[in-house]
Formats: C-alpha cells, structure tokens, sequence
C-alpha cells in the first residue's frame, strides 16, 4: 500500500490534476492520496490558500469579502469546467464557499483556519468526482469521519496522538482510492485546525504512518532532491538515496522540499518517503530512508541560509563553574528564546540563534541580563550570520572533510566565524558572514562535487 501526496502546482488546474488521477490510477497500491488546494499555474499567480487568507483578512476587517471570495469561486469554476464536472459539483462548492462567511469570525484565527482549509477540502472533492468521472472506484474523505485529530493551535497545530488508531481503523475497511485534503484536520471539540503552511504534507505523513504504508509517495514539482539548491549552483547533482537524518539537517539549513515537521511521523514507523515529480512520474525520484550504504561521495548535501546571529560570552574559568552553561541557556529560555546551537570553548561559549527571533528589545535585556546574573568578563552580539551545512552518512568514517571544506573556503577568500561538527558526526556546521552565504555554498559544493559531474 502506498500513501501518495499532491502538492499545490499538481492540482493548479484541470490539465495538472488529470495527471495526479493518471498517476494514482497507474498503480493499484496507490489507495490513498492526499492533496494541497491549487496552488501558482504560471509565476505571479496566487495560490488558492493565500486567496482565501486575503478573504479571511478582508472579512475580518470590513465585514464583507465578496470579491476576495469570487477569486475563489472562480478558480474552482475553472477547473470543474475544464474537467467537465457535472455542474452540481461547482454549484454545490460555490455554496459552500459562500456559507464560510456566515460563519461567526470573533476569533479571528479560528476563522481564518476554517477558510484556509477550504482550498485543500474542495479539491479533494473535485479529484474524486474526476476519478468517478472517469470510470473508478474513488472516495472524498472527511478528515473528521476518518478521526484525524489535531491541537486546537489554529495555524500550526499538532497531531493528536489518537488520529493514528482512527485512521488505521477508518481505511481498514476502505476499497475504493480515497481522497484526502491535506493541510487540517478537527480539534477534539470539533473545529477546523490547520497545520502550518505547506502542512499538507504532514497529513500524508501522519497517513502513510498511521495504515502502515510501504512508502509514503510525495509528488511535487521536481525530478528530485539535489545534492544544493538549484537556484545557486547549476544543475546539482541529484540525489537519489538520503536517510531521514541527512535530509532532515539539510532542511534546517534551507532544503525546503519538505515541510519540517513531515518526517517525524514516518520516521518513527520507518517508512521510506519518495520525492517525485508529477509532470515527470518516470523519473524515480529521491528516496529518503531509515539507513543506507554510503558508496561514492560521502558527503550527500551542502545547504546554507542567513538569518543567524550569535551571542558570544567569554569568562575566564568557566569551564570550572559548575552550572553555567545551564544558567545561561536559562535566561534565554525566561526570555522565550529557543537556540539553535552552542559551541563552547574553555572560557568561552556562543549561543546561536535565528535573526528573527532575537529582536533589540530583547538583545538588549537578554545582555543586561547576562552580564548582571553572570559575573562575566565579555560578551558581543554578531548578528547577520549564515549557516552552512555539510552532510554525508559516511562523513564519521572519513578524515579529512572540515579541512577539504575549510581549504575551499580560504581559497574562496571567506572568513570562517564559527566551525562545529554535530555530535550525530553526520553534518559539519561553518558560520559565515551572511553576505558570504552563496559564496560558500558554490566553493563547499565545487569541491566536494565538481569531480562528480
Ligand atoms: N495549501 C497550504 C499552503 O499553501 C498547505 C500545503 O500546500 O501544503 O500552505
């Protein structure tokens, strides 16, 4: 049994969601798909999420969003035309479009939850008519009849552990392919919540986990997962084996294949997941595993992303002072901040954060903070970093990778901020200055790559 996942340019018009239909139907195994709403068809075109938060927005404010909500209307207009649906089909979602704005909007994130889910919900409905259309055995699913239970944290909820009981009790007696939208599900009392944005994959996680699938499937619009990020170094090479490990330090530093919070549900039950590309279903795409033999290169990957600032605090004997590690990393903790990383030397240590939650206001108290509680002897703020990250399996059996890596950076005239090597032995960290981010990343990748292409 395989769980397959649609993303948003997979279903952003009929001739896009047709080729989703041919690629569920060309396997048997493929019984459960889930889908994203429609997202871009062509660049600086909107998703269908984003036109209803617009409406959501405009509802809030002024009372009304009629126009918002026709851009809406119309999307779906479109394609259950271009699929030539039954006309009930449309009339029935314009409806039920409509019917989100009776609903009560004092609390404003409730609402808009509830509208944001529309996009994933509706063509849901709409794929299944089509493969019903078509001559198959097809079903849309009602996250809430088949139990999928979430948080009531509207905008980034969190599965309930319960949902997975349900689920794999719901599709146990399920013949037909079943449709699922991705992105929401219900809170205990019975409201829409939904995931963070790009949350439908976490929905066919939590699926693929849930029936016990032998391979999560997600679908997307490329042919694979490449060793860098294509907009920097060109043509990458791809990769076609990952563990869930690799790729999941990788995405913290900028590989956004997959929503963060995809893996954990199949990690846990070891299920293979499939990167692949609808508008190339040949291809076999990237599989990301529980383990795998390193052959050829051992380092798999190079990502890097800015945004990263670090407080640096040197005081002399701390490696003798009981607790004050624990002490620091508590003030940032009162303070509401979660760190990233923090290297240590003898009498010094730097905590690394992301830019973004490190605002002055809280630079400010976070320093006072530190040098009244703290007895140190000196502490600086460096802001405008930007983390590189080298990954590879094979990279604990091997000598040599910091100091290939660090070589090309001194070739490349960058200045090494920060070197830490994750205790996993799998990934290799290097601070740079945040306008060296992509200089780094193309000296790091020709060297570790240019003889592999
Ligand atoms: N449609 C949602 C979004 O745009 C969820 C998804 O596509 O996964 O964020």
């Amino acid at each position: 049994m395989k769980v397959c996942k649609f993303g948003g340019t997979s279903l952003a018009s009929a001739e896009q969601i047709k080729k989703v239909c041919k690629i569920i139907v060309s396997d048997s195994d493929r019984r459960i798909a889930v889908v994203s709403a429609p997202g871009k068809r062509f660049s600086g075109d909107t998703k269908v999420t984003d036109l209803l938060i617009e409406t959501a927005k405009a509802f809030i404010s002024r009372g009304e969003a009629s126009e918002e909500l026709s851009a809406v209307v119309e999307r779906y207009d479109e394609i259950c035309d271009d699929l030539g649906l039954d006309v009930a089909v449309k009339t029935k979602i314009k409806l039920d479009l409509e019917a989100l704005l009776e609903l009560d909007c004092s609390n404003t994130n409730k609402f808009t939850d509830a509208l944001k889910a529309a996009g994933e919900d509706n063509v849901a409905k709409i794929t299944a008519e089509y493969l019903k259309k078509i001559g198959y055995s097809a079903n849309y699913i009602n996250p809430k009849d088949a139990g999928l239970f979430l948080s009531d944290e509207f905008g980034s909820a969190r599965v309930l552990n319960r949902s997975f009981n349900n689920l794999k009790k719901y599709f146990s007696t399920t013949n037909s392919i079943s449709i699922f939208p991705g992105f929401f599900g219900y809170s205990p009392d019975g409201s829409i919540v939904t995931f963070s944005r790009g949350g439908s994959d976490i929905t066919g996680s939590i699926l693929a986990a849930a029936v016990n699938a032998d391979v999560y499937e997600n679908f997307t619009d490329v042919n694979s997962v490449f060793a860098a990020n294509p907009k920097i170094i060109d043509n990458p090479v791809p990769i076609s084996e990952i563990t869930y490990r690799e790729m999941r330090e990788l995405s913290y530093a900028g590989f956004t294949v997959l929503h963060e919070e995809t893996l954990a549900p199949v990690y846990k039950a070891g299920i293979p997941v499939n990167i692949r590309n609808t508008n190339n279903p040949n291809s076999p795409g990237t599989m990301i595993v529980p383990s795998r033999e390193v052959y050829g290169n051992v380092v798999a990957g190079i990502a890097g992303d800015r945004g990263f600032c670090s407080v640096y605090v040197s005081k002399y004997l701390m490696n003798r002072e009981i607790g004050f590690g624990r002490k620091l990393l508590q003030i940032f903790e009162e303070e509401g901040l979660s760190y990233e990383h923090t290297p240590s030397g003898i009498d010094d240590i730097s905590v690394i954060l992301r830019e973004s939650n490190f605002t002055t206001d809280i630079e400010e108290k976070i320093t006072a903070r530190i040098k009244n509680e703290l007895n140190i002897d000196s502490i600086s703020v460096i802001r405008d970093s930007a983390m590189i990250i080298i990954v590879g399996e094979g990279m604990r059996y091997n000598l040599g990778i910091s100091s290939k890596a660090t070589s090309a950076l001194a070739r490349a005239g960058i200045n090494i901020e920060m070197l830490n090597q994750g205790s996993s032995e799998i990934s290799i960290m290097i601070g740079v200055k945040g306008s060296d981010c992509e200089k780094a990343i193309k000296a790091i990748y020709n060297e570790f790559f240019s003889s592999a292409e």
